[in-house]
Parts: C-alpha cells; structure tokens; sequence
C-alpha cells in the first residue's frame, strides 16, 4: 500500500477505542486510516479477556449515565450487524456495606437518572441466587439492564464496520513519532510518513509519555483476569447467575456467569502492581495475585471448588481522579485524545468512538464531556 497519503483522519492505537473511532469516522463517509502496533484484537494492551461489565448504575459518578445510554444504542446497533452477538444484557448483584461510596452513589445515580434497578436485602438476594453468600449487613442493588460485552468481538467488529465503509488499517506498525502544523499532521513509521488533516491518539497504556509531556500523570497498573471451572449444572450460567459486584474489606471484585466452555471469569477491580514499560509487563502469575480472589471466591460461593482453568494480564491507565480523558491536546486543536480509562471504560467504547469522532470532525462534540476534559488534572495541581 502506498505511503505518503493524505487522509483526513488518522487513528493511532486500534484497542478498545481506536477501532470504535475508526469506524464512526469511516461511517461519516470520512477518509481514514487507523495504524496499531499489534494484531487485530491482540492481547498484550487493556481490550482482551472474553468479557467486560457494562451497566448504567455508575457510582463514581452520575454524569457518566447520559453516555452510558448512547453506549447501550450504540452497541445495540452493532449487535445487529455483528455475526456473532457482541452484548448481552443479563443483570447484575452489587453487595457492599450500606454507606459506602458505591452503594450510596448507586442509590444517588438510580434516583437522579431514573434507571430499573431492585433494592434487596441480602437475604432476598440469596434466595434468587442460591450459589451466593453475601453478608447479612450489607446492602444489595439488582440491576437489570446490565450485562457483558465479548470484548475481542466488540474490536473486531468495530474493525470490520470500520472497514466496510472505507477504512483503512495498518496493523503490526508501530507509530514512532508525530508532528502537527497548520497544514495537518504527520504520522511516521518504520514503513515511511502518512499525512491527515487530523489525528485521533488512542494509545491505551502507552499514552503516558504523551500526557506526562503536558503535566498529567497516570498510572499503569498491571491486573490479573481469573478463570475457574464451571460446575455443570446451569446454576452458574446465565439466567440463573449474575454479573455481580462485591465489595470486602479486603478489595472489590467483579465476576460473569460461566459462557460457553470459558469457565466462571473473576478479577479484582481495586489494586495492581505499577507497570514501568507496557511493552515488559510481568505476564507471570504469582501466587499474591490470587490471594484475594480465593479468599472473595471461598466466601461468597462456598459451594465452588476453585479450580483454575486460565489467567490473562491486562493494563489499566489509571488517571488521579479515575475519570477518562476525552479533549483536544492542548497545544493542537487538530489531534483528539482518549486516554486514561481507568478499568471501566470498555463499555463506553461505542460512544467514546462517536466522541473522538466528533472531536476530530469538528473540534467539539454535543455530547456532555465537561467532566472529562484535561484541564481539571492539569488544574488541580495533581501531577
Ligand atoms: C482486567 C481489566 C478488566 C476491565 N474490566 C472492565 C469492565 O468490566 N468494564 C469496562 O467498562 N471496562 C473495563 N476495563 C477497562 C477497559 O477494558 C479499558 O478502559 C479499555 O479497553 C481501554 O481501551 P484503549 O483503547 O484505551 O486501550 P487498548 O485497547 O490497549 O488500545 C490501545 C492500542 O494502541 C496501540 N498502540 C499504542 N502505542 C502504539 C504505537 N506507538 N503505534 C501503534 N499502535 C500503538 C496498542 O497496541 C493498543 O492496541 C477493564 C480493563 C482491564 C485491564
């Protein structure tokens, strides 16, 4: 393929966002191409692991619902067109104690936005989902609209829509540098320049170096995915078990239902150890990295016998706040930046694709970013 092409959009980074941007710039009959490192849906970045939770009861903070329901619409849509479903909607559990930050910002959140959700009691809770233990002081919400997305699939078919209507992509090609003037940008790679009036950057947890260089700090935390056998039975399938949420002294933790022949997935949402170079992640299991989930495991289903089938290593960006960041750079108004997800920004990838793409178009989106933008790290003196 000819280098030295001008396009008008580029996409840096085709992960979890990247793919999502590229295909809502391609729709908009744009001309773009998106360059990633790795293969189609690889597994060395924050965009693998069977499944992610998606939900609009969002705790850590009300704005985020508007998104959210553009998200669902978004991804309802590609659920269409995609051969194999990429959202499944199938309630979830959230346990914790009665005044901690994430039952009372839910509590806040249903409230203020109006969403389906069910208060029960622990004991409630237990008689619809026998296989759970949950403590008799905690305080339980159900959820029915939330549910799990297969997250290779999602990148794939952002990848695959992207491509239909015109996209074009080069994969397994590292982006080495970038420069941007009044005449537009210039990506550069081993393989020569590309130009484009606009450039997207969509790098995951190799965007640090670029925030660091404007004064915002996040961090790379290495988290360790869990699978564990599935007894047969359909208890621990869909509909007769949740996504759920639990929240201990000791971390939080989030599961899935057993799907196909994957196993029961479980992960830790708190904690991770600092990642120096994404690129040398430890890819190891050790045997602290599981100290948490058995114990969770033990206490909230007794009844499994753990044993497990598979592990994987993921990267979050963790920002100060542990709010993304979706904004122009600040020193040059054709390149749009989405970055810093902090572990819960996979289920917005449909509508943070609508956002970049806003963003690169036209400099500005519709949709209510006001919370999300740079500044309030740059600001709030928190780097
Ligand atoms: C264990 C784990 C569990 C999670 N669970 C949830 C969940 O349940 N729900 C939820 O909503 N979110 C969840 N998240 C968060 C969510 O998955 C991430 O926020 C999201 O996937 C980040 O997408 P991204 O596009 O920013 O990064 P990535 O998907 O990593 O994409 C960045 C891409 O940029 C490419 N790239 C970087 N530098 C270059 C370069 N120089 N040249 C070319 N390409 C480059 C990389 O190779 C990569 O493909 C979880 C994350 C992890 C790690």
């Amino acid at each position: 393929m000819p280098l030295n092409t001008q396009y008008d959009v580029l996409v840096l980074g085709l992960g979890g966002m990247g793919s999502a941007a590229l295909y809502h710039l391609a729709r908009r009959g744009l001309r773009v191409c998106g360059i990633e490192q790795h293969g189609e849906a690889h597994a060395l970045g924050s965009s693998h692991g069977e499944v992610r939770v998606i939900r609009k009861g969002y705790y850590e903070h009300p704005d985020y619902v508007p998104l959210l329901h553009r998200a669902y619409e978004l991804w309802d849509e590609v659920n269409a067109t995609a051969s194999d479903p990429v959202f499944k909607r199938c309630g979830m559990l959230v346990s914790a104690p009665p005044d901690s930050e994430t039952i009372t910002g839910l509590r806040d959140c249903f409230e203020q936005h109006g969403l389906a959700h069910e208060r029960l009691t622990p004991t409630e809770a237990m008689r619809r989902y026998p296989q759970f233990r949950l403590p008799e002081s905690d305080a339980v919400y159900y959820e029915p609209d939330a549910g799990y997305l297969f997250v290779e699939r999602c990148v794939k078919a952002h990848l695959a829509l992207a491509r239909q209507h015109g996209a074009e992509s080069r994969m397994n090609e590292k982006v080495l540098g970038w420069s941007s003037d009044e005449h537009g940008v210039t990506v550069r790679t081993a393989s020569g320049a590309l130009h484009a009036a606009k450039l997207v950057i969509t790098m995951g947890p190799w965007v640090r170096e670029l925030l660091a260089s404007f004064g915002v700090a996040v961090d790379v935390l290495r988290k360790v995915q869990f699978w564990y056998e599935a007894p047969d039975s359909d208890g621990y399938r869909d509909p007769a078990f949740p996504i759920y949420f639990v929240e201990k002294d000791y971390g939080f933790f989030y599961g899935f239902p057993a799907i196909g022949d994957c196993g029961l997935k479980i992960a830790e949402h708190s904690g991770g150890t600092a990642v120096g170079n994404p690129d040398a992640v430890d890819r190891e299991l050790h045997a602290v990295d599981e100290t948490g989930i058995l114990r969770c495991l033990a206490e909230t289903f007794p009844a499994l016998k753990p044993i497990r089938k598979r592990h994987s290593i993921c990267m979050y960006t963790k920002t100060a706040d542990s709010h993304f960041i979706l904004d122009t750079h600040p020193e040059h108004a054709n390149v749009a930046i989405g970055a810093g997800f902090s572990g819960h920004g996979f289920k917005f990838a449909s509508v943070i694709g609508e956002i970049l793409a806003d963003l690169a178009q036209h400099g500005a989106t519709q949709h209510p970013i006001g919370f999300l933008r740079m500044d309030r790290l740059r600001a709030a003196g928190k780097v």
